[in-house]
């Protein structure tokens, strides 16, 4: 059975973490997001809110902030861990040994130590190879 319960002051008061809304627009890209929006996605109200993909970002970069684990953060949001990941890269949340090694890339690691752009770069250099050896042979 689903309790509807009245939206009130106290029943506000109970939520455990406050969201604050970035005071300095410096810290984010864009001033097209609708912080309220984010706020409802963060919380998990229902109706969800249809969120565009800057609001996306906010909500899961807030999310990771807050401690909340990539896997759960992906299910929530519906969006997948490698774009969380990649969005955690260039807001700098990310350690060197999550970044690509390639170059001053700074992009999130994907596999073998490289992101997803370098990964397939790396992949269709080694089929050419292969494929110049193979006619060599
Ligand atoms: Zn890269």
């Amino acid at each position: 059975m689903i309790i509807h319960r009245p939206f009130t002051a106290t029943y506000c008061r109970e939520q455990r973490r406050p969201f604050i809304p970035p005071a300095t627009e410096d810290q984010f890209s864009t001033e097209t997001i609708d912080w309220y929006a984010v706020e409802r996605a963060i919380k998990g109200e229902d109706p969800r809110p249809e969120l565009t993909p800057d609001e996306l970002r906010e909500a899961a970069i807030w999310l990771r902030r807050h401690g909340m684990p990539r896997i759960v953060v992906s299910t929530h949001l519906c969006v997948y861990e490698r774009r969380i990941k990649e969005w955690e890269a260039d807001a700098g949340m990310l350690g060197p040994d999550d970044l690509c090694t390639r170059g001053d890339c700074k992009r999130a690691r994907a596999g073998r130590g490289l992101c997803t752009t370098h990964l397939e770069a790396d992949r269709k250099w080694r089929r050419a190879v292969a494929e110049v050896l193979a006619v060599a042979a």
